[in-house]
């Protein structure tokens, strides 16, 4: 009887545990990431202990005791505290995974121990055995290569299989705690190579990033790149046609993954509000908790009140949502979002469908969560706003993320030219004359417009007498040439780009040179990847 119940018991902790919580996934999970550790930091590891022991049989004083002081140092540390050390202090700087720093701290540790037995499996082979080596005419490295090292392996293979061994369990002891820890207190959401197409189009390309917990992303980009598609595929609002994403370690794209489940922990903020007309704004707000997440209805009230006081609110609790402006209906929508206390938030441009008055207004309810350390993606196009609140900025671009990197790298130091153009809102026309059969004054009104479209119409003449000047004086003998407008609306400059393929020199003449100078602020003459350019600041 006693039996029976123990059994029963056993049955119904393994049911409830490893089956309706999807722990046998979990073990599952581990056993994949420890064998991929114990592979890799065993290679790594084989390789680094060459290395060591050479060093530590040097010669030279220093280069020895280097390898002795880290080999000692290795031994002596406990391999949990080595991994805490390596994940939060030696590398914290490059951010690395919790994989990545297991392998690297295991491979570190093991080329410590079996870099000491290939020392004394080396040092125990007869030295007669190089001499007669080298005798035979072998140099040394032959002897060492050919005669003593496959010895050395033979009496060192049983201990080194017995290391990997116990490399396994402590990768699967050790390893699998902490990295399963680290990865949770660090990688959210790991995205790989994210593809989305709608038929032949292909939106998204590529798309490769892991967010961490705390962190505060606004996606930056042109119109058209993805940023929506981006982010709506994250929560599966969009099935991606290739890739994977990891939610908090689970794969949300396997097969009979509780989507609905991890959308309760992916609070969405749309441009257009999507606010529940039929409920007031209190019930909008407690509307979820109480049916989704089981809240009784008077705790869900209260903190439904308590999330529009944070947002400001609170007095139009009773309302429908019909009667709100922009602003407070977005505010609303926010206050929906953190009902459900979720991990993260998206917002795809959350002000952009506002009267410009109620802009601040949203602006400052999501810098005060980003203040109180909320995780957040932010598509927008305010780019003051994404400068200060947060912690990083992709910049979106064609269906890649183009860059990535924090704001100051971001708007201050962009890498790449795309990234310079749209951060700077560097506004720019193209002109390609091939000969004379060229719609001159098509050019010339589409300068005008530009001039005129970004308020820089006192610009406009003396821009049409310089391209006169170049196009029919200076460089008329230059065709096809490559003519550009472009102005920066964040530092004011004007330019106008005079680029011919091919050409090697500086077409000016001195009195030309003079003579732009005195009509534009500043004349560039330089060559260009595939020819010369004469650049005019207006
Ligand atoms: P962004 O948010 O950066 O402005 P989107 O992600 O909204 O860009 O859109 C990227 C591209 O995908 C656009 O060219 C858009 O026309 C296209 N697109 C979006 N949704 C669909 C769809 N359902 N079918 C076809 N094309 C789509
Ligand atoms: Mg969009």
């Amino acid at each position: 009887m006693v039996l029976l119940n123990i059994i029963g018991s056993i049955a119904e902790s393994f049911t409830n545990n490893l089956i309706t919580e999807d722990r046998y996934r979990m073990i599952l999970d581990g056993l994949q990431v420890t064998l991929l550790i114990t592979f890799c930091a065993a290679i790594f590891g084989t390789l680094l202990d060459g290395l060591v022991c050479w060093m530590r049989m040097s010669r030279r004083k220093w280069v020895s005791t280097t390898a002795k002081v880290y080999i000692d140092i290795m031994r002596g540390t406990p391999v949990l505290v080595l991994l805490m050390l390596m994940y939060y202090v030696v590398m914290a700087p490059v951010n690395a995974t919790g994989i990545v720093v297991a392998i690297v701290t295991f491979a570190l540790n093991m080329a410590a121990y079996v870099s000491e037995m290939l020392r004394t499996a080396i040092e125990g082979i007869d030295r007669g055995q190089t001499e007669a080596g080298l005798a035979l005419g072998y140099t040394r490295r032959q002897t060492f290569f050919k005669i003593v090292l496959p010895q050395v392996v033979k009496a060192v293979m049983p201990v080194y299989q017995g290391e990997v061994i116990s490399l396994l369990k402590g990768t699967s002891i050790v390893g699998y705690i902490a990295v399963a820890d680290m990865t949770r207190a660090s990688d959210l959401i790991r995205v790989s190579h994210l593809k989305k197409s709608y038929g032949d189009l292909e939106i998204l390309r590529d798309i490769n990033v892991n967010i961490h917990r705390g962190e505060v992303i606004s996606i930056i980009g042109p119109s058209g790149t993805g940023k929506s598609t981006f982010m709506r595929c994250l929560n599966l609002l969009e099935q991606p046609t290739g890739g994977s994403i990891f939610v908090d370690g689970e794969d949300i794209l396997a097969k009979g993954y509780p989507v609905h489940l991890m959308r309760q922990k992916m609070g969405m903020v749309f441009q257009g509000f999507n606010l529940f007309g039929h409920k007031t704004v209190l019930e909008n707000v407690m509307m979820a908790p109480c049916q989704l997440q089981g809240v009784p209805p008077e705790k869900a009230r209260e903190e439904g009140m308590a999330l529009l006081r944070k947002v400001g609110l609170a007095e139009k609790a009773d309302v429908y949502p019909s009667s709100l402006s922009g602003g407070q209906k977005q505010r609303v929508a926010i206050a929906r979002a953190l009902a459900m206390k979720p991990d993260v938030i998206l917002f795809d441009e959350p002000t952009s469908a506002l009267d410009p008055t109620m802009v601040g207004e949203v602006l400052s309810v999501i810098r005060q969560l980003a203040d109180e350390g909320m995780t957040m993606l932010i598509v927008t196009h305010e780019m003051k706003f994404a400068h200060d609140v947060s912690t990083r900025i992709f910049f979106m671009y064609d269906g890649f993320i183009h860059e990535d990197g924090t704001p100051q790298q971001i708007f201050e130091a962009p890498v790449h030219s795309a990234t310079k153009a749209f951060v700077q809102r560097i506004r720019k026309k193209v002109f390609e004359i091939g000969g004379p059969d060229f719609d001159f004054l098509g050019m010339h009104s589409a300068i005008n417009a530009f001039c005129y479209k970004y308020g820089i119409s006192e610009k406009q003449e003396t821009a049409q007498l310089l391209v006169d000047k170049m196009l029919d004086d200076v460089m008329a003998a230059h065709r096809p040439i490559t003519v550009r407008i472009t102005h920066s609306e964040q530092s004011g400059v004007t330019a106008l780009d005079f680029m011919v393929e091919k050409m090697t020199a500086t077409p000016l003449t001195d009195e030309q040179r003079n003579e732009l100078a005195k009509l534009c602020q500043q004349v560039v003459e330089e060559p260009t990847k595939r020819g010369f350019r004469v650049k005019l600041v207006i």
